[in-house]
């Protein structure tokens, strides 16, 4: 098997299952209870919310374990807008994860207004656009650090600097970030910033939203009196572990992981330029999480390209996992300006720690092949841009 869509999620490190199976053989105590199979469990979280604070330069108690990225987001943009009842608008951004598009598209049902900034053709936000668009009425910004259908970086430490100016918080959802790029709450300057654990071969179910101390946030989830009271619900003790552990290891190999990656999606990102005809890269070429590879292969329809992979057990993407299946084209490819067929002729391949150069080859050697015979039985425009 060849797995090349680790944006949407990653395989569980080994050495992560070797953890959370000892940690589940052993304990099993409530980190609520007093007693010491209690305490010893609520000592061990406390261990991992240090490991995943320092990976992000912030302190332990600035970290809420949550069920999910998804969550995270939800809990950062309502509960601002939430201590926030004055105020009445966010901004954010037109390639947003569902997780943040689809709460941004409740609040504006629940009548708040909703500015979402247009990005360029390599998928940067427009910071002027969204310097204007800050009104004395604005509670928060949240704007994604890297984007998951193309891995373009946004400058979030300009859009800081401008929202501090006028006393906006932020929010960034750095779940596709984090683990591949340096990631630091400080020097993004961010008040907000969301991770969740199986992007970063951790286990699926948690995730962690950094809150700024002294940032004025309600809860999502409300009974007991489980981390510091902003997120009820007896810990996903097993899954913590799980991500204190990820973490552990990606802040060890990060720099190597990176370099590797980077060298080999290179590789295949060349190669498809030279060996596939009628192809478009999308995405920055600079500023991108470079294990992303977004292509558009002009005349075919995405999922028959998808699928003929998969007979070779090649694994890719059409686009962000939340939306495969749907019909609509992609909201971040049209946000860029691709033509409908386009965008619907788009591939993601996102590599990660466990690629290797045969993968590549492989798929040097099978792409090709696979677009150029559906392209020969293929009716639809494989006119250029
Ligand atoms: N945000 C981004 C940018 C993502 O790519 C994803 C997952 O695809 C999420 C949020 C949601 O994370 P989770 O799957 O942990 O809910």
């Amino acid at each position: 098997m060849i797995y090349l869509d680790n944006n949407a999620t990653t395989p569980l490190d080994p050495a992560v299952a070797e953890k959370m199976s000892q940690f589940s053989k052993e304990h099993f105590g409530n980190p609520s209870s007093l007693y010491p199979i209690g305490r010893k469990v609520k000592d061990i979280i406390t261990e991992a919310r240090e490991v995943i604070a320092k990976a992000l330069g912030a302190v332990r108690t600035e970290i809420i374990f949550t069920a999910s990225g998804t969550e995270s987001d939800n809990f950062a943009i309502r509960g601002i807008l939430d201590a926030l009842p004055e105020k009445n608008e966010i901004i954010t951004s037109a390639i947003e994860h569902p997780a943040v598009m689809n709460t941004a598209g409740y609040l504006e049902e629940k009548g708040m207004k909703v500015t979402y900034v247009p990005v360029d053709q390599y998928g940067t936000v427009d910071v002027d656009f969204l310097k204007k668009a800050i009104t004395s009425q604005t509670a928060l910004i949240s704007i994604m650090l890297a984007n998951n259908e193309l891995g373009t970086i946004q400058p979030i430490e300009k859009i800081s600097k401008i929202a501090k100016e006028r006393g906006v918080l932020v929010h960034t959802d750095a779940v596709q970030a984090f683990g591949k790029i340096d990631v630091n709450v400080n020097k993004l300057g961010v008040d907000l910033l969301s991770v969740s654990a199986h992007k970063i071969y951790g286990p699926k179910g948690v995730g962690a939203l950094y809150i700024r101390k002294g940032t004025d946030i309600l809860p999502l989830i409300y009974g007991g009196h489980q981390e510091r009271e902003m997120r009820a619900g007896t810990e996903n003790t097993i899954g913590i572990v799980g991500f204190g552990e990820a973490v552990r290891i990606i802040t060890e190999k990060k720099d190597k992981d990176k370099k590797r990656i980077a060298k080999l999606a290179e590789q295949l990102k060349q190669g498809i330029k030279e060996k596939i005809p009628k192809v478009k890269f999308n995405g920055h070429e600079i500023k991108r999480i470079k294990g992303t590879l977004n292509f558009s292969f002009y005349g075919l329809e995405a999922e028959a390209i998808l699928l003929a992979l998969a007979t070779k057990e090649i694994y890719v993407s059409t686009g962000s996992a939340c939306s495969e299946g749907a019909e609509e084209v992609s909201h971040v490819l049209e946000a860029i300006g691709l033509r409908p067929e386009v965008a619907r002729s788009s591939i993601r391949m996102s590599l990660g720690r466990f690629n290797t150069e045969e993968d590549v080859k492989t798929v040097l050697e099978e792409l090709p092949e696979i677009v150029r015979k559906l392209r020969e039985i293929s009716a639809l425009d494989i006119e250029e841009d």
